[in-house]
């Protein structure tokens, strides 16, 4: 699953290429068409297939920025602006092409769900293979309350604060530390690759619970998630399963993860074990990880 620096690494690719340009035509595939028939909001969330495809012809994207995990494409028609937020899911990709042909693998483009054909006659693609991903069209960002719950970016000054309030809370007290920092309301963008990057680092048992761990301990083990997140979008991201940027371009970080899908450790040699955090298995050494 695409976390921060994945999406960041797609909005970095995007922004350049997709700023000022208008949205002539909107094609939706049937996939999504039926399952909305059915009740099912895949990936088109909160308006209909006919009601998207109207309100967005003629949008003009403004620019292309990241909020957590996910993306916004700030619009304008006709002196209006709104936004329409992405999130990937599991396996969601944009692609910038001229033609279909022109992304790069099979798979990406048989799971094509809305195309957005340019006025200059480029194409902006959203493909995702296991359709888990989602794009909402809102007037803003208060359109849709849970973006305005969301953690402060942790990169931000105020980030840090937020954390240890919000780990210190009662509620968090006896969860998992792991499924405390995976939470967005606590710090944002950190999921399953990054936690286990994090706590392998800080020699931290993924399954202590954060009432077990004391405010520094907690303030280093923030810094050290936002250490994580920035090395990974230096390397451009992990790639794992189905992560690609616009230019179906995957990053490098996976060959720099020294815990997440490693069966053996890299500091002591141990067999490495796993536990279910959350719903999602949490890769662990029981030599190194207190
Ligand atoms: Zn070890």
């Amino acid at each position: 699953m695409p976390e921060l620096p994945e999406v960041e690494g797609v909005v970095r690719a995007l922004a350049p290429v997709a700023k000022g340009r208008t949205i002539q035509e909107v094609t939706v595939s049937d996939t999504v068409i039926h399952s909305k028939q059915l009740g099912k909001e895949a990936i088109i969330k909160g308006i209909t297939t006919e009601d998207f495809r109207t309100e967005m012809v003629g949008m003009t994207i403004m620019e292309v920025t990241r909020r957590s995990k996910y993306i916004y494409f700030h619009l304008q028609k006709e002196g209006n602006a709104c936004l329409l937020v992405s999130h990937l899911g599991m396996t969601g990709a944009w692609f910038n092409v001229n033609t279909i042909d022109d992304i790069p693998e099979l798979k990406f483009r048989k799971h094509i769900h809305v195309l957005f054909k340019m006025e200059d006659g480029g194409l902006l693609v959203y493909s995702d293979i296991r359709r888990f991903g989602e794009v909402r069209l809102l007037g803003c960002e208060a359109d849709h309350p849970p973006l305005l719950k969301m953690a402060p970016e942790p990169f931000e000054a105020d980030a840090c604060r937020h954390f240890l309030e919000m780990a210190a809370l009662a509620k968090y007290a006896r969860k998992p530390i792991k499924e405390v920092i995976m939470d967005g309301h606590v710090i944002s963008g950190c999921g399953n690759i990054y936690a286990t990057e994090a706590l392998f680092n800080m020699s931290i048992h993924p399954g202590r619970t954060a009432g077990q761990i004391s405010e520094k301990g907690k303030k280093e083990l923030f810094h050290a998630i936002v250490a994580v997140l920035q090395e990974s979008i230096d390397a451009g991201g992990s790639s794992i399963s189905d992560y690609r940027n616009i230019n179906g371009e995957a990053g490098t970080m996976q060959e720099r993860l020294r815990m997440y899908g490693r069966k053996v450790c890299a500091v002591c040699g141990a067999t490495t074990e796993s536990m279910k955090i959350a719903g999602r298995t949490s890769v662990y050494c029981p030599t190194c990880q207190k």
